[in-house]
């Protein structure tokens, strides 16, 4: 597809986006400012991304260290400007967490204490703080990462290990981050959403060391629940960057 495509697709579907955000804003009586998109650019070309950065994205994620390396030493529009900034919402292996450290302004996806460990020594010797999320498994499926927080027994054990974040001096912990189960109805995710907003409320009662303001949550299929729910940041790829919109 010649360059000028992309750029008229990424443009139509971000206004389309941004819309849409608006909207379930407003319905929420939530300010447009209380939620960043995130554009997902995994697989995508550089020209795609390009593209967004030209449309005035700047948040930017990928899922794994891999693309976020190729994407962060890629030339493109934004050397010569402000950089985007760079979310990694992938899991990491505990290996790679100096390398992540590297190439991430902010990690969503840390899904274990020993992660958070790694991550925080390695931040350490970077001589940075790097702000982090955590990853929640809300619903308990086997083939999702993230701390356990289906059962109340399974939230009390994560809450013991959320506590022992507050030792980790060079990870800023600023929320949660979840991914919805994969379902037919946008609805079908919102007591995914309402659950993890309800695990910050008592994060912020029990562990008042960070304000576990942001939550992460809500993609193509679902955005727009989740910010019915409270999400702060959504993580949007397909709707950005498809040929077909998805509404
Ligand atoms: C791919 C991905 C997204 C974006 O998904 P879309 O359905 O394309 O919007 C969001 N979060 C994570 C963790 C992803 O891997």
């Amino acid at each position: 597809m010649a360059p000028d495509e992309v750029c008229l697709r990424i443009r139509a579907n971000l206004e389309r986006i941004e819309g849409r955000i608006l909207r379930a804003c407003d319905r929420a009586g939530r300010a447009r400012g209380e939620v960043t998109l995130v554009g997902v650019t995994k697989t995508r070309s550089p020209a795609e991304v390009e593209a967004a950065y030209a449309c005035g994205l700047r948040h930017l994620g990928e899922n794994r260290v891999e693309e976020l390396e190729a994407r962060r030493s890629a030339p493109g529009p934004w050397l010569a400007q402000e950089p985007p900034t760079w979310h990694m919402i992938g899991h990491i292996q505990s290996r790679k967490a100096a390398r992540a450290v590297a190439v991430s302004d902010r990690i969503h996806s840390v899904d274990s204490l020993r992660l958070a460990q790694r991550l925080d020594r390695a931040a350490a010797e970077a001589g940075r703080v790097l702000p982090v999320l955590l990853e929640i498994n809300v619903s308990g499926e086997a083939s999702k990462y993230g701390f356990d927080a289906s059962t109340p027994a399974a939230e009390d054990a994560l809450l013991a290990e959320a506590a022992q974040l507050e030792g980790f001096a060079h990870l800023e912990v600023q929320g949660l981050m979840t991914m919805a189960p994969v379902v037919a109805e946008p609805e079908q995710a919102r007591p995914v959403f309402a659950r993890l907003r309800l695990l910050r409320e008592r994060l912020r009662r029990e562990l008042p060391f960070s304000t576990w303001r942001e939550l992460s949550m809500g993609m193509t299929d679902d955005f727009e629940v989740a910010i019915q729910e409270g999400a702060t940041l959504v993580r949007i790829g397909r709707a950005i960057f498809a040929p077909q919109i998805h509404e």
